[in-house]
């Protein structure tokens, strides 16, 4: 009877895992049909400067509206874009439209895209980027990119050398979902990075562990010993705020300071004003 039992669980666990395959077929190709027909989209959600709130940045994030299905978020669709090869296209278009229409907001200032492991390790990513940036008119000065750190786990040596190209056009380089990986600290001293951001799972602990303000106070110090700037993502509530601000965090991003939108004029909108109306406890009422 075990057995026969047994036998019933690994039936039932190949039919699952054929109508996974088979879902995950048909979401790819409705993908592959989405990009072609250009129904991908980009939003831009603000980055603060802790102490003034002043945006001071943005992050741009990748949209699918599928015709049936609606919104399918990016940690869905990118895996399946990767699976399917169609994430060095997807990738090269998010980063062409994003400078593209950031070239035409100068308030902005930085803009950061996230780059996919694939793009990353693609030899010809530097190339690649200077094009855009040259075809954009946009200046690699104002370009942020964010990568995680499963970029060094292939080829260190690769990555590294690539960091610094990035670096030398002048392109500033983000360790996004900083804290989640394996062993964050020691690739922060060995990289040259500009920013990293801690993961919003840290964010969310403030209050709730007792150890979470921990970690975050020790990954701000130890960041800004390397000369690193630290964003905070992820922030949604006024004690999270005057957490992170009295911590010392130098950049926070989250639904508190707005979420992502379509359009970037909209992000820029958040006035002195609306800063202080919303954090009277701890704006600075006479900054200048
Ligand atoms: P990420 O780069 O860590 O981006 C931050 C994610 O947190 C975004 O999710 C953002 O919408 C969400 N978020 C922002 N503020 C808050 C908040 O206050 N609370 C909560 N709970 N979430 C917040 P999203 O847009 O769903 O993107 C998820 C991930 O997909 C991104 O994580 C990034 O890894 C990837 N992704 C998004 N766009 C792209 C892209 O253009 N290219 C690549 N390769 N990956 C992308
Ligand atoms: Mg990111
Ligand atoms: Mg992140
Ligand atoms: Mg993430």
């Amino acid at each position: 009877r075990a057995k026969e039992s047994g036998r019933g669980r690994a039936i039932a666990f190949e039919q699952q895992m054929e109508r996974e395959v088979r879902e995950r077929r048909l979401l790819e190709a409705d993908l592959r049909e989405a990009f072609e027909f250009q129904k991908l989209s980009i939003e831009f959600q603000p980055i603060v400067e802790a102490r003034s709130g002043k945006v001071a940045s943005s992050e741009v994030l990748v949209r699918w509206d599928h015709p049936t299905r609606g919104e399918i978020p990016p940690d869905v669709f990118i895996p399946i874009a990767e699976h399917a090869g169609l994430i060095l296209p997807l990738g090269d278009w998010v980063l062409e439209r994003a400078c593209s229409v950031a070239a035409t907001v100068p308030e902005l200032n930085s803009v950061a895209v996230n780059l996919s492991p694939v793009q990353f390790l693609e030899p010809n990513l530097v190339d690649n980027i200077a094009s855009i940036l040259e075809r954009t008119g946009f200046p690699a000065e104002r370009l942020v990119l964010e990568i995680t750190e499963s970029v060094f786990l292939k080829d260190v040596g690769s990555a590294t050398d690539k960091l610094q190209q990035l670096r030398d056009l002048g392109i500033k380089i983000s360790l996004d979902d900083f804290g989640t990986g394996y062993s964050s600290l020691s690739y922060l001293r060995q990289h040259r990075f500009d920013k990293i951001k801690i993961d919003k799972s840290f964010v969310a602990e403030i209050g709730e562990r007792s150890d979470g303000l921990a970690i975050i106070s020790a990954v701000i110090a130890l960041a800004h010993n390397l000369g690193l700037e630290v964003t905070a993502e992820g922030v949604e509530r006024q004690f999270q705020v005057d957490a992170l601000r009295t911590l010392g965090c130098d950049m926070m991003q989250g639904y508190y300071f707005g979420r992502p939108d379509p359009n970037p004029m909209q992000i820029t909108n958040i006035s002195k004003e609306d800063w202080e109306e919303r954090s009277p406890s701890t704006a600075p009422r006479n900054p200048n």
